[in-house]
């Protein structure tokens, strides 16, 4: 079996990956909560995940991989967008799940094959605070519930902080009603408009925390194999996770392993909505960047290392791009593509902790080296494009192929004949129309050579009838 290998945030070490059952291996990625567009940041996780499950399923196999990713839907950032805008608070969850779908569809990120909401797990959430409370773990006070820290010796043991460091370095609420200002929410009271459930604390709603614990469990058990999310999340999302978990569930696990990625900077800050330095995935398609090429730039980087989104790596990437599908369209055979197995080298590059830049190298690798057909299998394996797109792509190059090759015959005679009658305006013309539909021109004695370049606009060479 293959192994693979991922660097633990809790051990601080690169490990050997054993599933607790091979047949069914579990991860849990934290998502995003559903207010508003995801800006680019938000997509790496997306990202990266996508290229472990992707690798997950080839070593284990498609059905025993199971990939839960939640939706964040009850959330003060979310009552005041609704406040704001005075739409129901449904109508913006469900708005912004479809977008975040769409987009990271975009960027070839499957489907996880389960996506709850949170809040379609309050039961369960209402349950695993309860329990905390009997083991002594939790506490109600003035309609909140509050997970008390100092119960769990072993909070900060994922991030490697001590107490009194988390207290310094967090924005830690002081409130009356907490018996130690670490101690976190799980349970608060809700009024007015605010989202609530009746609870045995009153009517109130769940602190963020929570969701993931209690989903978690349902969906995965005790104990799963990865926990994934940005390292943004690390304290105090994840240790609170854990402190819930391991003390709901005492001798279980939790996540065997946690995978932590980089952040996607902007000036070397942290892109996000807060500082005001962002842009959406979405802006970036609108401007034309394909999805293809934003997945590129981020699998060229280690998804342990920040990394910028520049206009350079974008044009790079959109011209490798461009040389795959112009080599599949000539040299390829899809049919025969779609049987072979993933490269051994790229499997390789992704098992040595997810070396997506390695990966992508072995892809200008084949390229180079000519075998189309083992090209095309690993651009799809590694979701750059699915079966569908590639086919359409490079179905798309062959007839601009023929196309230009037509065009270059009838360039070839105007030539022969402009060089008689000492004319050349035609040619010239051809030669503009060529240029403005992103066709490079050579011409040598004997011949005309037309290749589409990048941005290669068939719709434009109608100016030539
Ligand atoms: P949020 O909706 O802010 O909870 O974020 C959803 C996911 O995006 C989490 O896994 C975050 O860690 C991740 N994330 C947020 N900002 C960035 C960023 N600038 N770069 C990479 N990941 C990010
Ligand atoms: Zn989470």
């Amino acid at each position: 079996m293959t192994k693979i290998k991922l660097h633990n945030t809790k051990t601080r070490r690169k490990e050997e990956f054993t599933p607790l059952d091979p047949e069914n291996v579990r991860m849990y990625v934290c998502g995003p909560t559903v207010y508003d567009r995801a800006h680019l940041g938000n997509a790496r996780p997306v990202v990266v995940f996508d290229v472990l499950y992707r690798l997950l399923r080839h070593v284990y196999g498609k059905d025993a991989v199971t990939y839960v990713r939640n939706f964040t839907d009850v959330d003060d950032k979310i009552n005041t967008r609704a406040a704001e805008s005075g739409r129901p608070i449904g109508d913006i969850t469900n708005e912004t799940i479809q977008w975040f779908l769409d987009d990271m569809g975009s960027l070839g990120a499957l489907e996880p094959d389960q996506m709850p909401r949170a809040t379609q797990f309050i039961p369960q959430m209402v349950a695993m605070i309860e329990d905390l409370i009997a083991k002594g773990h939790a506490y109600a006070a003035e309609g909140h519930v509050l997970f008390a820290v100092e119960s769990y010796t072993e909070y900060g043991a994922l991030s490697g902080r001590s107490i009194d460091d988390m207290i310094a370095g967090a924005r830690v609420e002081v409130a009356p009603y907490k018996r130690n200002p670490m101690d976190f929410v799980l349970w608060k009271p809700s009024s007015g408009d605010q989202p609530g459930w009746d609870s045995p604390w009153g009517w109130g709603r769940p602190g963020w925390h929570i969701e993931c614990s209690a989903m978690s469990y349902e969906l995965l058990g005790a104990s799963f194999d990865i926990h994934g999310g940005g390292n943004d999340l690390m304290f105090p999302h994840h240790e609170n996770e854990i402190a819930q978990s391991c003390c709901a569930h005492p001798g279980s696990g939790f996540a065997q392993v946690w995978m932590h990625n980089e952040m996607l900077q902007v000036e070397g800050k942290k892109m996000s909505k807060s500082l005001g330095n962002f842009f959406t995935v979405r802006d970036l398609l609108d401007q034309g960047v394909p999805g293809e090429v934003i997945r590129f730039v981020f699998l060229s980087t280690h998804y342990r290392k920040p990394m910028d989104w520049t206009a350079e790596k974008s044009v790079e990437a959109q011209s490798r791009i461009h040389g795959f599908i112009e080599h599949i369209a000539q040299y390829g055979n899809l049919d025969n593509a779609s049987r072979l197995e993933p490269e051994t080298a790229i499997i390789d590059a992704l098992c040595d902790d997810l070396n997506t830049h390695a990966a992508i190298n072995c892809l200008s690798k084949l390229n180079g080296s000519g075998d189309a057909d083992k090209l095309a299998r690993n651009v799809v394996f590694l979701g750059i494009f699915d079966d569908k797109q590639l086919a359409t792509r490079v179905a798309k190059h062959r007839d601009a192929h023929i196309t230009l090759a037509a065009i270059a015959k009838d360039l070839q005679a105007k030539r022969f004949e402009a060089k008689d009658s000492k004319d050349f305006t035609e040619v010239d013309r051809i030669k503009h129309i060529l240029t403005l539909a992103n066709v490079s021109v050579r011409m040598n004695k004997d011949e005309v050579l037309l290749t589409p370049e990048v941005g290669f606009d068939p719709s434009k060479l109608g100016a030539l009838k």
